[in-house]
């Protein structure tokens, strides 16, 4: 299995058996597919990682990266609404991981109003979010303002 972080494909046609629909360029481990195996390969991927989830274990390599690209993509209607990034998801910035039944909850610290290259604006907070891979959705859940000992990578 080789992950390919690029969506340029060659071939005009899905590759999925029994599949003809036009791939606009969508890539999946080195096959080209139509927009809806395109998402159900990749759901199918983020749900296995999901699945090898120990409750109580660690975050499995990999769900990470994962959510982040599907939400950068555009799989999580909201996830973009909400200001994240495909490199503030899946980088330092988010934490604490837990598994819930259709998801996970994690941690993030955000600063609104952030300009890049100036000083944060305003009071930084952690928030705490739900994904559902069922419903495609990140939920907020709590927020608190952030302080000292709360973790604050800049990546
Ligand atoms: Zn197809």
């Amino acid at each position: 299995m080789t992950y390919s972080s690029s969506r340029q494909c060659g071939e005009p046609t899905c590759q999925f058996p029994g599949c003809n629909d036009p791939t606009y360029y969508n890539s999946y481990d080195g096959k080209c597919y139509c927009p809806k195996h395109y998402e159900s390969l990749l759901f199918g991927e983020l749900t296995n990682l999901h699945r090898q989830w120990q409750p109580a274990g660690d975050l499995p390599d990999r769900f990470k990266y994962w959510l982040a690209r599907l939400g950068d993509e555009g799989f999580f209607p909201n996830f973009k609404e909400n200001s994240f990034r495909k490199t503030k998801v899946g980088g330092n910035r988010t934490r604490n991981f837990k598994k819930t039944t259709n998801g996970c909850t994690f941690e993030i610290t955000r600063h609104p109003g952030a300009i890049p290259y100036e000083p944060y604006l305003g009071q930084a907070t952690v928030q705490t979010w739900e994904v559902d891979i069922l419903l495609k959705q990140f939920n907020l859940i709590s927020e608190r303002d952030k302080v000292d000992s709360d973790p604050d990578p800049e990546t």
